[in-house]
């Protein structure tokens, strides 16, 4: 720890403010070790649980002699799921921890975007019987198409995981002065108060174990927000009454 602080200082007015800068710039140091520090601890967390199952299952393998090839399929199921997780895991590090010198040059239509990104996830909303409504007008960005259809997609599918069967999504894209703004609302299970302060952090789920049912490791906010934060955007929750969520994504436009 960064422990080394000037005190008990007798001088000047000007040195003293000299000293007094120097310890809030330790501090904010230290706080971005520690920050650092648990997104490390939580990465290797989640990288050792899959590995884990993997290792059960390949041990196992080994001391059986004679494997059925039920077996073998089952493991080989369990192999792939977990390795599956762990890829995608490191994909979203990946986007997390590269600065990205990406280009950010594309021209993006927001309504188109958002009606592909919609017959993605037609599925799935199918599956949990959700109503979809869309309500945009064209809004057109300069972006890094790429990243900003991952950014998208990400509230979208929250808007479905966290939904309650037979809910709701609306989706709108409008226009005020030189932005765009969307808005993603669903009906579902919603975020208390208290816990809204820290949905974008690295790792963070409202729900441990209900949100490991739905998968997510808890990096589709925070890569979210990194995303539009490098397009000079905003990001916010809000509450949807009666029941469920608002995210509020303002983006410059082109
Ligand atoms: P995860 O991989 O867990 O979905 P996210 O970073 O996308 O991670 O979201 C962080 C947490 O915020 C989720 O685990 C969930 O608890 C909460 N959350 C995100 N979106 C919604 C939503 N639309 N409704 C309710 N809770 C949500």
């Amino acid at each position: 720890t960064l422990s080394r602080r000037i005190t008990n200082f007798k001088a000047g007015d000007e040195l003293n403010s000299i000293a007094n800068s120097f310890n809030g710039m330790l501090d904010r140091l230290q706080l971005a070790f520690d920050r650092e520090q648990r997104f490390s601890a939580a990465a290797a967390h989640e990288l050792k649980t899959p590995l884990t199952v993997i290792k059960t299952n390949l041990d196992v393998f080994d001391l059986d002699e004679t494997h059925s090839k039920e077996d073998v399929e089952d493991i080989l199921g369990v192999v792939k799921k977990q390795t599956d997780r762990m890829v995608m895991l490191v994909n979203d590090l990946m986007i997390l921890s590269t600065n990205h010198a990406c280009n950010r040059n594309d021209k993006v239509s927001i309504d188109k975007l958002l009606a592909e990104i919609r017959e993605e996830m037609l599925p799935d909303m199918i599956n949990k019987s959700i109503k979809f409504r869309m309500d945009t007008v064209p809004c057109n960005i300069t972006a890094n198409a790429v990243m900003i259809k991952h950014a998208i997609s990400n509230l979208l599918n929250n808007a479905i995981k966290y939904n309650v069967d037979g809910g709701q999504i609306s989706v709108s894209a409008y226009t005020e002065e030189n932005r765009c703004i969307i808005c993603i609302v669903d009906t579902g299970i919603g975020i208390e108060e208290d816990k809204t302060k820290y949905i974008f952090e690295p790792f963070y789920r409202v729900d441990k174990s209900r949100s490991r049912t739905v998968g997510g490791a808890g990096l589709g906010l925070a890569i979210t927000k990194e995303i539009i934060m490098q397009h000079k955007g905003t990001i916010v929750h809000g509450k949807n009454e009666p029941q469920g969520s608002k995210f509020t994504v303002t983006l410059p436009l082109a």
